[in-house]
């Protein structure tokens, strides 16, 4: 099975995006000895640090775990400058690995797959680009991403406006002058909290448009340490597995061992104070049962409200900002630099569309119920159709001609977020039903791509056609992944997690909460056993 270049049009995997899931399946199935070929959207490799070059945009994972950890020279070999990348370095690593294993050539830039249909009699997919060229695979591996498909919310008027408009999920690659503008940015999810106050820094007059507030932890970036380097580079292999096995985030945090309730209130506020400021989603791990227990939920969330009220000197801007009608943690913390004290400055306003809704976007501005705000520039910071939007945008035809889209019109159905049952040899990496977006997303990457490569060369060894999933262990694990997440307070919030975020989505919570170091067992356990649960043709 050796690769022939461009001219191929069958391969005997087709990879459908080139960000770090991409990029790392192409390296481990050309070592197969597999043939290959990615298509990727983009202009370039780098998927969500490709897209997202927003100001301000930058990593949530600590630098020194969030990279690959395959490669022992790689991993020594490149050196962060921050302890939470930049986006500019986050691309630029990317760009190392795939000029380091020479990834590229098996990438086709600036194109899209439209769809893929199951050709059982082959039995093979047969895709289809935005160029009308079709591509042929034994297998097909969707990494989209969980977080690619950017949304614009439908707002009346939108089309209408007369100045600039940028997204965050979509920025120029040219730079972006706000310097005296009157700005608009609507939404204030984590991309918004990171770009609002570079934003601030230079644009004439800010406004935020708000509707649910998030809550958010100082990132306290600073310059790495070479100190700080060499503790994680003398011992990466021994980090990298505890990170892999042991922990529910495949971040190496620390870690509480006790209940908020066994602490006293003065000893909580001086753990909670200790964390917030050391920086960080750290804060979140203060207590064992921050996640599950209400109360105790609270008095985390009541120490961010307390916090965000020391730093916004207006006390109605500070209520506004102040999340009170779902748990902390239930929607992914943000990590900020200055996000709630940007408030304070005369050229930032906070606008709740709440109270006060958007009617209409207009030629010179946004309307709303109250008033009219005069805009040269308006930013979307609207998120994401999280975890099924980029694969439900592709029209994927499995066993039957039946179409994914309809499977999942009630919430999607896979097992181990790994397959769906009637789409054979269709892999997802991260996809709905594994701990993707709860995790520190590379580590999840890594198991993935290892599980679906692993898997199709055992296949070749055992001269198997075909796999899917069993009807049955795919509703055993859609239900379990359902439990596991009702056991916890995170179905409490409106979240993207849940779908919440698009309108007409099914409510379904849909990563698994029961952490990498768990899910790794169960999927090494069910490989173990013969790839339990799959069925082989
Ligand atoms: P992506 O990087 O999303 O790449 C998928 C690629 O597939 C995209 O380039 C897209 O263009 C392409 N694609 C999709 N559909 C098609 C199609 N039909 N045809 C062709 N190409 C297609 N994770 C963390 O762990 N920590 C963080 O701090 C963190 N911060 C983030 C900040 C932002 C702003 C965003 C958006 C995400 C963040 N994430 C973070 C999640 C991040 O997406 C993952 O960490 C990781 O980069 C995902 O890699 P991926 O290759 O799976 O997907």
């Amino acid at each position: 099975m050796k690769d022939s270049g461009k001219a191929r049009r069958n391969f005997d995997v087709a990879i459908v995006g080139a960000g770090f899931s991409g990029l790392y399946l192409i390296y481990r199935l050309r070592r197969l000895g597999f043939t290959v070929r990615a298509f990727e959207t983009a202009s370039d490799i780098g998927g969500t640090w490709y897209w997202n070059r927003y100001p301000g945009a930058r990593c949530d994972v600590e630098s020194m775990q969030y990279s690959y950890s395959f490669d022992e020279d790689l991993q020594q070999e490149w050196n962060w400058s921050e302890r939470f990348a930049t986006q500019p370095e986050i691309l630029s690593y990317a760009q190392h690995v795939a000029q380091r294993f020479d990834l590229k050539r098996d990438v086709e830039l600036d194109t899209t797959i439209e769809s893929a249909v199951y050709d059982e009699a082959a039995p093979s997919w047969t895709l289809t680009t935005d160029k009308g060229e079709a591509v042929s695979a034994r297998f097909c591996v969707m990494a989209t991403g969980c977080l690619s498909a950017a949304r614009d919310p439908e707002i009346k008027g939108a089309e209408t406006f007369g100045g600039e408009v940028y997204r965050t999920g979509n920025w120029p690659h040219r730079p972006v002058d706000l310097a005296g503008k009157r700005v608009g940015v609507i939404g204030t999810g984590s991309s918004a909290i990171q770009a609002i106050p570079e934003i601030a820094k230079t644009a004439g007059h800010l406004l935020v448009f708000q509707r649910t507030p998030n809550f958010s932890v100082p990132a306290k970036n600073a310059a790495l340490s070479p100190d700080y380097v060499a503790s994680w580079k003398d011992d990466y292999p021994a980090l990298r597995k505890r990170a892999r096995e042991e922990t529910r985030s495949g971040t190496i945090y620390e870690f509480a061992t006790k209940s908020a309730h066994a602490a006293t209130e003065e000893e909580r506020e001086a753990e909670y104070q200790r964390r917030w400021d050391k920086g960080g989603a750290n804060f979140m791990h203060a207590y064992n049962d921050l996640v599950v227990d209400e109360a105790a939920n609270r008095t985390a969330a009541e120490f961010v409200h307390r916090k965000i009220r020391e730093i916004v000197k207006d006390a109605r801007t500070a209520d506004l900002l102040s999340p009170k009608d779902y748990p902390i943690f239930t929607k992914r913390i943000c990590v900020d630099t200055d996000y709630y004290a940007t408030f304070n400055r005369p050229n930032v306003t906070l606008v709740d569309i709440r109270t006060d809704p958007i009617d209409a976007i207009t030629p010179g501005g946004i309307r709303t119920a109250g008033g009219h705000y005069d805009l040269d520039v308006l930013i979307y910071a609207t998120g994401f159709d999280a975890m099924t939007g980029a694969l439900n945008r592709i029209d994927i035809r499995g066993r039957g001609g039946r179409d994914l889209r309809s499977k999942w019109a009630h919430g999607p159905r896979a097992y181990l977020g790994l397959m769906s049952a009637g789409f054979p040899n269709l892999f997802m990496v991260t996809g709905p039903g594994s701990p993707s977006v709860l995790s520190n997303v590379i580590t999840s990457i890594e198991q993935h791509v290892e599980f679906i490569t692993d898997c199709i060369a055992h296949m070749r060894e055992q001269a198997r056609a075909e796999i899917e999933p069993d009807a049955a262990a795919e509703d055993a694990w859609v239900a379990h992944v359902g439990e596991v997440a009702a056991g916890t307070l995170l179905t409490k919030a409106a979240s993207w997690y849940m779908g919440a975020n698009i309108p007409g989505k099914p409510r379904v919570f849909m990563p698994y909460v029961g952490g990498v170091d768990r899910y790794r067992r169960t999927c090494n356990e069910i490989v173990a056993k013969g790839y339990e649960g799959f069925v082989f043709a």
